[in-house]
């Protein structure tokens, strides 16, 4: 079978090829395979080594200390760790987030509600973004913890997080922030932003998968409880064997991101001008969520009179997703889209293209002619 044109960058990235091939120097037995943790030996010190320079570059795409950064399993992990960390032991807690969160940030949300903690959902608009005003009104004596995306995973819009952050550190309220999709897409500043806890994710920045990172804010000092306990290991916030090939993947692909980050936006914001030019041909289409304030490599879109199941089944030669990747295996529309005010007929209309790091003019030169072609030959049989 003929590979698809892959525009589903934003469900997850190939890892980069200078990525795998600093992530097998530590596994093999040629390799550093010690644990980090041996202290006895040079194998135990040269992986604990390459942990603390991968700590390094990680910290150094978001403007973090290395001391900031705890090693987690990927953004869910620390998402759930970022959020029931800050929460427990707290009396009487009220945490304020959104509709269009991942659903790392919103089953985490809901369990703790189930269990007692106060939780203020909040509804963006059309424009998928959360405004200060709105978090402020929200905001109660008992608020402990607001938790908002800085890039939505299926819009792209990019949440105005800084007046938030700013509002929130005078009233000593904790802000998380899931940066999975922010991070390596745009500049992330945990300073500027006045972010508090920040998940981020190896494998939508062309690393591995199964590996993250918590940026955990050291002035002023933020405590958070672990929530797996074990070796005591990351300062005691996770506890776990770490795994140094994944650890040094993402510290290089961070490196990558950073090194790359300015061209990589201006060579995306280009093709998703081409992908668009592409499709001038048709109306009736519909850019979803910001159309200013958004990352270039995310591009969801509404077809008139043209069911996604359809559309995405004669669209074979591309890999796209309708919403995020586990809701595609249901036919229920966007909680994501519905969370921004769109009819479920609109939101049954809408796709996602999400490209990247390896894609080429000729692929979105391809997939907006295949666009054009199914959208008409579905129109003309309705
Ligand atoms: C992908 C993603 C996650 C989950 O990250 P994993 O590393 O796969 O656990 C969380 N939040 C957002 C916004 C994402 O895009």
């Amino acid at each position: 079978m003929k590979k698809p044109v892959y525009l589903d960058y934003a469900a997850t990235t190939p890892v980069d090829p200078a990525v795998a091939e600093d992530m097998i120097k530590y596994l093999t037995p040629d390799g550093v395979y010690g644990n980090p943790a041996s202290r006895s030996h040079a194998l135990g010190w040269q992986a604990e080594a390459a942990v603390e320079s991968a700590r390094q570059q990680v910290a150094r795409l978001i403007h973090a200390d290395p001391r900031e950064i705890v090693w987690t399993s990927g953004a869910t992990e620390s998402d759930n760790l970022a959020i029931k960390g800050a929460v427990e032991g707290r009396d009487n807690a009220h945490i304020i987030t959104s509709v269009i969160e991942h659903k790392a940030v919103i089953d985490t949300c809901k369990h703790l509600e189930q269990n007692g903690v106060e939780v203020t959902w909040l509804t963006p608009g059309l424009d998928g973004r959360i405004g200060v005003e709105q978090v402020a009104d929200a905001l109660r004596d008992n608020t402990v913890l607001v938790s908002l995306m800085l890039v939505n995973n299926e819009l792209g819009c990019i949440t105005d997080i800084a007046p938030i952050g700013r509002l929130l550190r005078d009233r000593k309220v904790l802000l998380h922030v899931d940066a999975a999709q922010a991070a390596g897409k745009m500049p992330v500043d945990v300073s500027a932003l006045n972010v508090d806890l920040m998940s981020l994710s190896g494998h939508k920045v062309y690393g591995p998968k199964g590996v993250g990172a918590l940026y955990v804010r050291r002035s002023p000092d933020v405590r958070i409880q672990a929530q797996i306990h074990g070796g005591g290991h990351e300062r005691g916030m996770r506890s776990g064997t770490l795994p140094t090939h994944q650890i040094v993947g993402m510290g290089k692909a961070f490196t990558l991101a950073e090194a790359g980050l300015e061209a990589e936006m201006d060579d995306l914001e280009r093709l998703r001008s081409a992908f668009l030019d592409g499709l001038e041909g048709l109306d009736g289409v519909t850019l979803n969520g910001s159309q200013e304030s958004r990352v270039p490599g995310i591009v969801n879109l509404a077809f008139e009179g043209v069911e996604a199941e359809s559309l995405m089944l004669g669209l074979r030669d591309l890999a796209v997703s309708s919403g995020s990747a586990c809701a595609s295996a249901t036919i229920e529309p966007s909680f994501v889209l519905r969370g921004i005010g769109l009819s479920d007929e609109l939101a049954h209309r809408a796709l996602r293209f999400s490209l990247g790091r390896f894609t080429t003019s000729e692929e979105v030169a391809f997939a907006s002619s295949q666009i054009v072609d199914v959208v008409t030959r579905l129109r003309a049989v309705r």
